[in-house]
């Protein structure tokens, strides 16, 4: 494998912003887009970063995804809303539900905002930390409607989108956030790996005949290099983490987040017929200040986290981590030293400038 390419985050994000202009957005939307892939990427979370530009290129030129959607508030009932993403770019309609819901919870003490009908939104991770920003605790379950990659537990087919949730906790100098998939890896990562990237575990994915895969093409059918990677080509399915615990955490984002929403779980009649993969996100913000809570809180659960963080580590020199601390390192080396990409990768970020004219 050949080895990654370190690509300066400025320069990389200007390049990406150039492209979404090029292909139709405008300045402002382009430069979001760009940052919240580039921002993935400087997480660690390359699965979410720019690998994403071919697709995300592809769904707005067959117009499944929108430029200069504004979200629609469906319902306000002061304390939650429904919020229509209708279509739009994930990187503009997700932040501007979660402002709604940090504002509101902010001034009332807790919101919850269902979001439907989002174009991607990414790393959800970025939007606990907005209310992390902000104070606030937040908890957000997702699903994707119309994107059925994953099999429940003790099954083969596809039922499950990769359904990731995340949970934001406003600790004093330790902040934390939980964000994964709820498939073994993210789709992403599968993504990836086809492009040359980290192998697979061996048990991420599982063939047709209940066999456990590590082999890309189980989820993309064949491919060429330069190829947009489609999950509908592949017969297997990725494999929920954590057995029938991680399988029953996916069913609940699909129930929360896609049918409570509205916006439609992973698989049923109508999302296939909508030719459409969207982001569903039920959120709940809560303010410790308005509960009468938050010294306690802050006191015990710094002192709690730091006691957890404090375990011998179980291999000499390799740190105890709490979630989110992983991402923050990530973060300050490729601040410093680049984006590691592997070379296929921007061989075909660079294919898709070139399509859209993106000089
Ligand atoms: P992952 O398996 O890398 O797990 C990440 C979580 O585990 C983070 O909270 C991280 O801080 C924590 N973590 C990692 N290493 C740790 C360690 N050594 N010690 C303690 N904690 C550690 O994540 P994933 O499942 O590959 O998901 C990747 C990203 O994909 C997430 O940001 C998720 O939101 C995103 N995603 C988005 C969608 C979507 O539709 N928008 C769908 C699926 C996933």
């Amino acid at each position: 494998m050949e080895p990654p390419v370190h690509v300066p985050a400025h320069e990389l994000e200007a390049r990406v912003q150039a492209i979404f202009v090029a292909a139709g957005c405008a300045a402002d939307e382009a430069g979001r887009i760009a940052r919240e892939l580039v921002g993935a990427n400087l997480a660690g979370h390359d699965s979410h970063g720019v690998v994403r530009v071919p697709l995300y290129v592809s769904l707005l030129r067959a117009g499944h995804v929108l430029p200069g959607v504004t979200a629609e508030v469906v319902t306000d009932g002061g304390a939650f809303a429904v919020i229509d993403g209708g279509f739009g770019f994930g990187q503009t309609v997700a932040p501007q539900a979660v402002a709604f819901g940090v504002e509101r919870a902010s001034r009332d003490g807790i919101c919850i905002v269902a979001l439907r009908n989002a174009g991607h939104i990414g790393r959800v991770g970025a939007y606990a930390e907005t209310a992390l920003a902000a104070g606030l605790i937040s908890i957000h379950f997702v699903n994707v409607a119309g994107s059925v990659l994953v099999a429940p537990f003790g099954g083969v087919e596809r039922r499950f989108s990769t359904a990731p949730i995340a949970i934001g906790v406003p600790l004093p100098e330790r902040p934390l956030v939980l964000d994964f998939a709820t498939s073994l890896v993210a789709e992403g990562k599968v993504q990836m790996a086809s492009y040359g990237g980290k192998a697979l575990p061996s048990d991420a994915l599982v063939a047709p005949d209940g066999s456990a895969s590590d082999d890309p093409r189980t989820l993309y059918g064949d491919y060429a290099p330069g190829d947009v990677r489609l999950a509908g080509n592949g017969l297997g399915a990725l494999r929920a983490f954590g057995g029938h615990k991680g399988s029953g955490l996916a069913l609940m984002c699909e129930l929360l987040a896609g049918a409570f929403t509205g916006g439609g779980t992973s698989g049923g009649p109508e999302s296939g017929a909508r030719g459409r993969i969207t982001n569903g996100m039920l959120s709940i913000y809560l303010s410790p200040r308005h509960f009468g809570t938050q010294e306690e809180f802050e006191r015990t659960g710094r002192e709690y986290a730091d006691w957890v963080a404090s375990s011998r580590p179980a291999v000499d020199g390799v740190d105890v981590l709490l979630p989110g601390e992983p991402e923050a390192r990530t973060r300050a080396e490729r601040l410093a030293g680049g984006v590691p990409l592997p070379p296929a990768q921007l061989a075909a970020i660079e294919q898709v400038a070139a399509e859209v004219g993106a000089g």
